[in-house]
């Protein structure tokens, strides 16, 4: 246990973030010096704040102070914090953060930003550096996807919108899942009531918006590939009926897993013009596939791979997992000799996330953390491996609690690039997502960022649908 005391009730969660990256393994407390004196127990580092600096102790030693400018704002508050956090406790464990003390998901934001400014390369990387204390070798990779991003998102249109549609149901729930996920066979008999939900927000959204292009849609959960044929075609048809759908830039339907996918749902999903569809083995291992719950085999993600391929889908991509409990470099460079067979048109290299609630979070309380190993060498496997498909990175967000500290990226081969993966991360226009736990967004007339979430049950869903219509009127009403 380590608990950090804190003088002033502001960046708790920040520091949290950080303190939990040096030490992943141990719970973490921040709490303010008067709210829960009885906190103090195992390792106990305190942050002090006055007008003038920052000051990090463990226990009554001081470990470093952080000088804070007199016209500060909280940004800059922020970021001295965490410096000072992240240089006491780099020097105190002897570990460096390859993305220095930044905690946020999306790193490629700052060098967005500042290649809009019209700052240079070398401004862009010394701010990286002297700011947030990320490593050489990730803020150019960095500032490489930023630049990348500026390209794909240039077809984008003035006052255009995507769509995120949800599925929140899966033929087994994996090991580490943290999505809204459901097992489809508890809910086959009310699948047409979901549907009926899910229209209505679409109906919704039609007239809301009329007028309005489309950008992107993806249609994700889940597993949207668990809906029968004739449910997909009942969805994508009533979709089309009511969506301008003619103009759109990206039509993605994240197939997923292999034990959903049938030649005849890949043929509706061909049908109704989806462009870009997932087939997410996450390792081509089959022991591992079995621990985690995927009930299905590595010949079942290739049958799949190819099926798609010859219903017609030139744009498929393919999800990895790198810290899979028991997986090492051996088992990572299986899976990318694998899938550079199979040459799909996009791989996304997710590092594992350790989500509290998920089953996998359970199972590490009882088989320890050292089963699970992200490292340079296996995110090196995974990036040669998309090299030899020729393919570059694109996009990149990071989560909390992920295995080696690492991030999730997106590869693609040129034009084969996820739009929406882009969007959703950089937050640039509107997306309005429907379905239980999604989130949309919109940028009110004050041009900040907005959003509402759907509840994320789905049978409460189902009754409160009206509910959640009148949550996305309040939102697009502040546009
Ligand atoms: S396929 Fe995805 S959403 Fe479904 S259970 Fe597995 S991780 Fe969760």
């Amino acid at each position: 246990m380590i608990s950090v005391l804190i003088n002033i009730a502001k960046f708790e969660y920040d520091i949290h973030s950080l303190v939990k990256a040096f030490f992943p393994k141990e719970d973490v407390k921040v709490v303010t010096e008067d709210s829960v004196p009885s906190c103090e127990e195992g390792t106990v580092y305190r942050v002090h704040y006055e007008a003038t600096e920052f000051s990090f102790y463990e226990g009554d030693t001081l470990l470093g102070t952080e000088p804070v400018k007199p016209d500060a704002d909280r940004i800059d508050e922020k970021n001295a914090v965490k410096r000072l956090v992240y240089k006491a406790l780099s020097a105190r464990t002897g570990k460096t953060l390859v993305w220095g003390d930044l905690t946020g998901i999306r790193p490629t934001k700052i060098p967005r930003k500042m290649l809009d400014e019209g700052k240079s390369d070398a401004e862009i990387l010394s701010y990286m550096k002297d700011t947030y204390l990320v490593g050489d070798e990730k803020s150019a990779l960095a500032l490489d996807i930023a630049k990348c991003e500026r390209e794909i998102l240039k077809p984008l249109r003035d006052k255009g919108y995507s769509i995120y549609i949800g599925i929140p149901f899966c033929p087994t729930t994996c090991l580490y899942c943290s999505f809204t996920s459901n097992p489809i066979a508890m809910w086959r008999d009310r699948v047409s009531e979901y549907l009926n939900a899910l229209k209505k927000e679409i109906d919704f959204t039609a007239h809301a918006r009329a007028g309005q292009i489309i950008d992107t849609v993806y249609i994700g959960g889940g597993t949207p590939t668990t809906l029968s044929a004739e449910k997909l075609d009942e969805l994508l048809s009533y979709m089309e009926e009511r969506l301008d759908l003619r103009n759109l830039l990206e039509f993605t339907v994240e197939a997923g897993r292999a034990d959903s996918i049938t030649v005849d749902k890949l043929a509706v999903l061909h049908r109704h013009h989806v462009t870009r569809i997932s087939v997410n083995p996450q390792t081509m291992n089959q022991k591992t596939l079995d621990l985690i719950g995927r009930r299905h085999t590595v010949e079942d993600v290739v049958r799949a791979f190819n099926d798609a391929r010859t219903v017609g889908f030139d744009n498929i991509n393919m999800d990895i997992i790198l810290g899979l409990p028991g997986e090492d470099t051996a088992e990572v460079t299986h899976t990318i000799d694998e899938i550079v067979k199979l040459r799909p048109d996009s791989l996304t290299v997710h590092s594992l996330a350790i989500k509290r609630g998920s089953r996998l979070y359970e199972w590490i309380l009882n088989q320890g953390y050292a089963t699970m190993v992200n490292t340079d060498a296996t995110m090196a496997i995974a990036a040669e491996g998309a090299e030899r498909l020729d393919m570059k990175p694109y996009y990149l967000y990071r989560q909390k609690n992920m295995a080696g500290n690492f991030e999730n990226t997106g590869y693609a081969r040129e034009g084969a690039y996820g739009i929406y993966n882009i969007l959703i991360m950089e937050e640039l226009e509107p997306i309005v997502a429907m379905g239980p736990g999604s989130v949309s967004k919109v940028i009110t007339r004050e041009g900040r960022l907005v959003r509402s979430d759907n509840v994320k049950d789905v049978a409460e869903y189902i009754a409160r649908i009206d509910e959640m219509l009148d949550r996305k009127k309040e939102l697009f009403s502040l546009e």
